[in-house]
């Protein structure tokens, strides 16, 4: 009995952990997620935020939050379907509607319960879920969730989706593609108008999780489906609060009727309490300033291009990204992540992705430049890549 109460079997596989070298202790952040912060009580330039206009501590939403606790309080008190769907949590879809181009949207708590809840409740027994296979782990969480069937097709590749297609189109009711829009990993967009021709072919339903193009691709960051001029054609068009947008919350947009039946069957918001006031204030500013100007979208891909520039210039491998997602593939695991280590002694800060996240032989540092960036932080952090690089030989 004792034994279990000291979760030695937790502790057995964390010294397993701690053999395979993968073992880490969480970062500390002192003070807000910005271009330059305190990491673990060092000053670094910080290349792994996905605060990719710099809103997640902009004035504007900071106002608009404190405004939102004075009016409503600092607690939603309820799940939406009770007592905690206020009149702002209705004004943010509106607002995030109108701004997506699509007849409706619905909100949830973040990102992942949005996949979580809404694939799980748009598909049944009988149906299919198609998954490209490198979509994100609450997309594969979801779609566990789901008593559909599930198959995957090889990582943006067209063909293997349309072979996937004709051999299931019979065996099944609905079939539901999913594909991130941009894929965080390599920043490389889903070929999204084959996906839909491919869908209309074959009938099939389409799903975009767009985390990392809403606020970055499109007109005014409205998001990969605006990107290829598709809207209408997409049935369900995922984004998140939490990245661009700087604050928390995820959701769809798409027709009434998925609105209509996700405020039934949505288990995240039957079973979990709605957004906070203040999340909700901060998000409908940030979308009202995104619609307004394209002021921050056009610096984060100002500051891509020349992050990305001065890279490849040095001789960095940074990949086939299509979006300010900015890869430096290393290759070898134990040498990505001294590269990361290295990177960090010397001022910046850039997290190591090795497998089982990315395939063996192609770890990564994972650059996120973003709208905050001065050119004059940017500049440092590559000469901080040349120096590490050359001292450990990546670079000759
Ligand atoms: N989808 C993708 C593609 C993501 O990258 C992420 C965040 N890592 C999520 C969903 C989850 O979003 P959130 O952080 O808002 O829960």
């Amino acid at each position: 009995m004792s034994n279990v109460h000291e979760l030695k079997f937790l502790k057995e596989k964390i010294e397993e952990l701690k053999k395979q070298g993968v073992y880490r202790k969480l970062p500390v952040l002192e003070g807000a997620n910005e271009a330059e912060v305190i990491l673990n009580g060092k000053k670094v330039i910080n290349l792994s935020s996905n605060n990719y206009l710099g809103f997640a501590n902009h004035p504007r939403l900071k106002k608009a939050a404190i405004e939102a606790v004075e009016k409503y309080g600092v607690g939603a008190g309820a799940v939406r379907t009770i007592v905690g769907n206020m009149d702002i949590h209705e004004e943010m879809e509106k607002v995030l509607a109108e701004f997506k181009r699509e007849e409706a949207v619905m909100v949830f708590q973040s990102g992942f319960n949005c996949n979580a809840g809404t694939i799980q409740a748009i598909t049944e027994k009988g149906d299919l879920i198609v998954s490209d296979e490198l979509n994100h782990a609450s997309i594969i969480d979801g779609a566990r969730l789901s008593k559909a069937d599930k198959t995957i097709y090889k990582h943006n590749d067209m063909d293997d989706l349309e072979r996937v297609l004709k051999e299931n189109r019979d065996k099944y009711r609905n079939i539901l593609i999913i594909t991130d829009g941009v894929f965080s990993m390599d920043g490389d967009i889903a070929n999204l108008p084959d996906i839909v021709e491919l869908a209309e072919k074959y009938e099939a339903m389409t799903y975009v999780d767009d985390a990392h193009g809403s606020g970055v691709l499109g007109e005014n960051g409205r998001g990969t489906v605006d990107h290829f001029g598709l809207h209408g054609r997409i049935d369900f068009s995922i984004g998140t609060l939490s990245k661009a947008i700087g604050v928390i919350g995820g959701y769809v947009a798409g027709s009434k009727t998925m609105q209509d039946w996700l405020s039934h069957r949505g288990r995240p918001l039957l079973f979990s309490t709605s957004l906070p006031p203040a999340a909700v204030g901060a998000i409908i500013e940030a979308v009202k300033m995104l619609m307004e100007s394209s002021e921050y979208t056009d610096r984060l891909w100002a500051n891509a291009k020349f992050f990305k520039e001065r890279l490849g210039k040095l001789g960095f491998n940074t990949g086939n990204s299509q979006t300010p997602i900015t890869p430096v593939i290393i290759g070898d695991e134990a040498k990505t992540m001294e590269f990361s280590r290295k990177l960090f002694e010397n001022g910046v800060f850039v997290s190591g992705i090795v497998y089982p996240t990315v395939p063996k032989g192609t770890g990564r540092v994972r650059c996120m430049v973003t709208a905050g960036h001065t050119t004059e932080q940017l500049e440092r952090a590559v000469e901080v890549f040349e120096k590490v690089g050359k001292e450990m030989k990546i670079l000759k």
